[in-house]
């Protein structure tokens, strides 16, 4: 099972379903070893992440930064990084200003369309003192009878180029991956196939990600299929870059991202984990 690590995990301090203790001891009675807790744009649960895997699990310290390149998204995650690093601390302090004018713009978005009040309907869903993401609109909309599920709210309302759909303003690729490492992290370039690009786009991206510093991609995610895999292994060649294997667990009734349960990295791709010299950190 990978040597036991998941490496991309996250809690209710982003847009995860359990919290940071429930999170640890759910990975260790998955077998996890190493587990990188990787919420979005936040240290918040880290603290609390680490206190309660003291003895049970060696916890990475990691974030997924949400970058703009291309005037698109994509999400690079952070592993083995000190969030106390000044430039690393500004560039997540960024992105959180960010994540709280989205969600105003998101409510005035869906207000337009009929949806009265769906801000308050996702800090309902979002756990205190954490910002509301499209995932928190997601659950609310279920909650209000307007969808059937989460992924309805995606389709019909989140997605780009639907109603609730906004433009955001996060840290540029550079920024995010300069800050990584300047935390003494590595950079990942999270899901490679789930930014609906077009294969030339995606190796364009992959270049510009390793261009500005990132050493190792997602090859082995969560859900993903063998297909996805091979795509994701033959950036990982082309590019020179290592390898990275995470559930992007969110929510135990989502059993087919369950953290730990993850197919083996091909013999090929050298681990990231082997980025990081012996008895470091
Ligand atoms: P945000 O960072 O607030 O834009 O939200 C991104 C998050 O939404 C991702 O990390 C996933 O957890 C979730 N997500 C994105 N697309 C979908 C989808 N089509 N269905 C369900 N969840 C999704
Ligand atoms: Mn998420
Ligand atoms: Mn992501
Ligand atoms: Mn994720």
């Amino acid at each position: 099972m990978n040597d036991g690590y998941d490496l991309h995990v996250h809690t209710c301090r982003s847009d995860g379903r359990l919290t940071p203790e429930a999170v640890v001891r759910r990975a260790a009675d998955n077998g996890v070893r190493h587990l990188a807790i990787t919420d979005h744009d936040t240290f918040s649960g880290l603290d609390a992440a680490r206190a309660s895997a003291s003895g049970l699990v060696d916890l990475v310290p990691g974030i997924e930064l949400s970058v703009t390149w291309a005037r698109g998204t994509l999400h690079v995650v952070g592993l083995w990084v000190d969030p106390d690093n000044d430039a690393l601390r500004v560039a997540v302090h960024d992105n959180d200003r960010e994540r709280h004018t989205r969600a105003e713009r998101i409510a005035g978005r869906l207000a337009r369309s009929g949806l009265d009040g769906t801000l308050e309907g996702a800090r309902a869903q979002t756990a205190p003192g954490a910002v509301p993401g499209r995932v928190h609109f997601a659950r609310h909309l279920v909650e209000r009878g307007a969808v059937g599920d989460v992924r309805e709210a995606f389709k019909r309302f989140l997605r780009a180029g639907r109603p609730g759909a906004v433009a955001s303003r996060w840290i540029s690729l550079e920024a995010g991956v300069a800050a990584i490492r300047a935390a003494g992290g590595v950079a990942v370039l999270a899901h490679p196939l789930r930014y609906g690009l077009t294969a030339t786009r995606l190796r364009e991206a992959t270049r510009a990600f390793r261009e500005a510093g990132g050493e190792a991609v997602e090859v082995v995610c969560g859900g993903d299929g063998p297909g996805q895999r091979g795509s994701a292994s033959a950036l990982a060649r082309r590019y020179g870059l290592a390898g990275s294997v995470g559930s992007d667990f969110h929510d135990p009734d989502q059993t087919w991202r369950d953290i730990g349960r993850l197919p083996p990295l091909p013999a090929d791709i050298t681990p990231v984990w082997s980025l990081r010299a012996e008895g470091e950190g």
